[in-house]
């Protein structure tokens, strides 16, 4: 007898990451019902989803009543502004998605008897005082600078994700997200990734901001979405770091793409953003070991595929 097809709800499916995950669920022969209102999210991303049976769309603002008619496997809430430029133009809807669209999420989830996962973020660690960053770290946040709506939004989802658990017994997964890149990032999001390529492209100044002795670890978006895929799939219900170890200074990184695209860009310094995260990695131990999860995609090989992405959009 064929196994029933699951169905998934993706919050954000218009997104980065939200997209991605769309495409692999439908290859894994999920029904997935996708929802976003397109304050970050881009519908190229799923235009080409366009008449496919096991996909349907539904635009909307899931900090309102979510409302399905069909029943439902798992619930993956990734909908939120993701980029610091982002979050600093529109603060009350990143700590609107992270609250109450969690709650209307989670709503859900406990309605149909769903698995609910959260995307959760490296930003719960703040500034992080411990390198790299374990699940079991607290975090260094401020809450009233300039990130604290997005941290705090994205700590209260987990905080949340936990009572829903605890109280009315939903089954739970929170994935810590960290740096991912690849194509369908926004050109102009404002994120490192599609800045210095952006700027590369157009032999354009590369922007560092402050010495560029920050670091960060980037991941390749494929690597991504099958960590969290594994871990839904799981029975694990605390969170899990999935991210790339690989850690580099902003100015190394800065060198790497101008390489990478032949560029003749020179670089130039920027003054460093209010409370930047001076270092971040993720300690991965957690990942391999309950998840059987490391990434694969070396940082060459992603690159080159952004790239490419991102000289068709500039
Ligand atoms: N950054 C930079 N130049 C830019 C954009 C970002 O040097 O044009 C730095 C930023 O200060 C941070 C790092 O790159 O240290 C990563 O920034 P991003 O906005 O991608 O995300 P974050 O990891 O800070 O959330």
């Amino acid at each position: 007898m064929k196994a029933k097809q699951p169905t998934s709800v993706i919050t954000g499916a218009a997104g980065f990451l939200g997209s991605h995950l769309t495409d692999l669920l439908l290859a894994r022969g999920h029904q997935v019902v996708g929802l976003d209102n397109f304050v970050t999210g881009s519908v190229d991303n799923i235009s080409h989803l366009g008449g496919n049976p096991n996909f349907k769309f539904i635009q909307q603002d899931v900090t309102e009543f979510i409302f399905l008619d069909c029943p439902v496997d798992y619930v993956w809430h990734f909908a939120s502004p993701a980029s610091p430029i982002d979050y600093l133009k529109i603060p009350i809807q990143t700590m609107k998605v992270g609250s109450l669209g969690t709650h209307k999420a989670l709503g859900l989830a406990k309605n149909k008897n769903a698995r609910f996962l959260v995307a959760s973020t490296s930003e719960i660690y703040g500034d992080p005082l411990i390198h790299p960053q374990t699940e079991d770290y607290w975090g260094n946040v401020s809450t009233i600078g300039p990130r604290g709506c997005y941290d705090e939004a994205k700590r209260f989802a987990e905080a949340l994700t936990m009572a829903y658990h605890r109280e009315h017994k939903v089954d739970t997964r929170i994935v810590r997200i960290f740096n991912t890149y690849g194509p369908r990032m926004r050109l102009n999001d404002g994120r490192v990734v599609p800045a210095f390529i952006s700027q590369a492209l157009k032999n354009r100044p590369v922007t560092v901001f402050g010495e560029g002795k920050q670091t960060r670890s980037f991941c390749y978006v494929s690597d991504l979405i099958e960590g969290i895929y594994r871990l839904m799939m799981s029975d694990y219900d605390l969170p899990v770091n999935i991210g790339n170890p690989t850690e580099m200074t902003m100015l190394q990184f800065a060198d790497v793409i101008i390489r990478a695209t032949g560029s003749r860009s020179k670089i130039v310094h920027k003054p460093l953003p209010q409370d930047d995260p001076k270092q971040r990695k993720p300690d991965i131990t957690k990942a391999k070991k309950i998840l059987k999860w490391e990434p694969r995609v070396p940082l060459a090989e992603g690159m080159a595929k952004t790239i490419a992405y991102f000289k068709k959009k500039v």
